[in-house]
């Protein structure tokens, strides 16, 4: 009868919230104790300078490796990171081992300049003391301020915006750069990039995706560019999977580039082997290829 229908319904509806919350509860339960269990790792993901065919910077992305659910997304657990404010802890713990990979990288490598960036959440301007962690994790692991880059979002620079300001500022003045991350998708006016200390924009994956097929797209991304150029930031795309993207990029100026065609976000181990890689094939060919 209808009536049983409608409670079937009702049972399957609510049985299927009831799912979706036992998961994001047990998820967030085991976000507690990942730090402590070490089920975090640090991936990371080389810009290519395409016309040096130097690799000047890594981006640090966090994996999490949960024993049950096995590789968990940022994407997922980042959010409940946020909220749950567990991410002031976890973006500590990023910092101090994306710095400290990186100065081990610098020697070992004999690569001085090459650079780290970090992401960082809105959730970490709110914790007293970012800037004075931040400075302690540059003076324990060694690292130059000058080889430390900081991504923030659009919204996250919007959020507080005085006091964000005046923190950036602070960084900023501390030698470290700033960049804004998946640009172009927040909703923000572009008068902040006059007050802010910004030195990169990195143009937002979905714009550079169907640069090649969609004219309002390749509008865009070259707005980005020139906006860039004209602020004097330096400017890099995020998301670069074909060679037909790459070359329309290197035309319209873009030489920082990011993404699964030069390579994907690969542990520290292979993260060593893909730097000395370049390195030897730089010194050897001084070709422009990027392997
Ligand atoms: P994001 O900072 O914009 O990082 C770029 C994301 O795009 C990464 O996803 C990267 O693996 C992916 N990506 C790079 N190149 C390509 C490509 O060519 N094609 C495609 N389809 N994807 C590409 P990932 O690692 O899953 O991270 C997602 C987001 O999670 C990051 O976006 C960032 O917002 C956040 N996140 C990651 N690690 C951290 C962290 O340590 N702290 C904070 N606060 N957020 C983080
Ligand atoms: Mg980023
Ligand atoms: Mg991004
Ligand atoms: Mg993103």
């Amino acid at each position: 009868s209808a009536k049983s229908k409608g409670r079937n319904c009702y049972l399957f509806y609510n049985s299927d919230i009831t799912l979706r919350t036992t998961e994001l509860f047990v998820l967030e339960n085991s976000l507690y104790y990942a730090l402590e269990k070490q089920e975090f790792t640090i991936h990371y993901q080389p810009q290519v300078n395409i016309t040096t065919g130097k690799i000047p910077k890594m981006e640090a992305l966090l994996r999490w490796q949960h024993p049950e659910l096995g590789l968990i997304s940022p994407a997922k657990f980042i959010p409940l990171a946020e909220e749950t404010g567990l991410i002031v802890a976890i973006g500590e713990w990023v910092l101090r081992n994306a710095c400290a990979q990186t100065k081990y990288w610098q020697k070992l490598l004999g690569l001085p300049s090459l650079s780290i960036a970090v992401n960082l959440s809105a959730r970490q301007f709110q914790q007293i003391n970012l800037v004075e962690m931040v400075q302690q994790v540059l003076t324990e692991t060694g690292l130059a301020p000058e080889c430390l880059e900081l991504e923030v979002t659009e919204s996250t620079a919007m959020k507080n915006m005085e006091f964000t300001k005046d923190i950036l500022t602070e960084l900023h003045q501390m030698g470290v750069s700033i960049s804004i991350d998946d640009f172009g998708t927040g909703y923000s006016s572009l008068s902040y990039l006059k007050n802010f200390p910004i030195d990169t924009l990195k143009i937002d994956r979905s714009f550079v995706q169907d640069l090649t097929t969609s004219t309002h797209d390749a509008a865009i991304t070259t707005a980005i560019i020139t906006l860039a150029h004209g602020l004097n930031l330096a400017v890099v795309a995020e998301g670069v999977e074909t060679e037909e993207q790459r070359n329309l990029l290197l035309v319209l100026k873009c030489e920082l580039m990011q993404g699964y065609l030069f390579s994907r976000a690969v542990s520290a181990e292979e993260a060593t082997r893909l730097l000395k890689y370049n390195k030897l094939r730089l010194t050897n060919s001084k070709s422009c290829l990027v392997a």
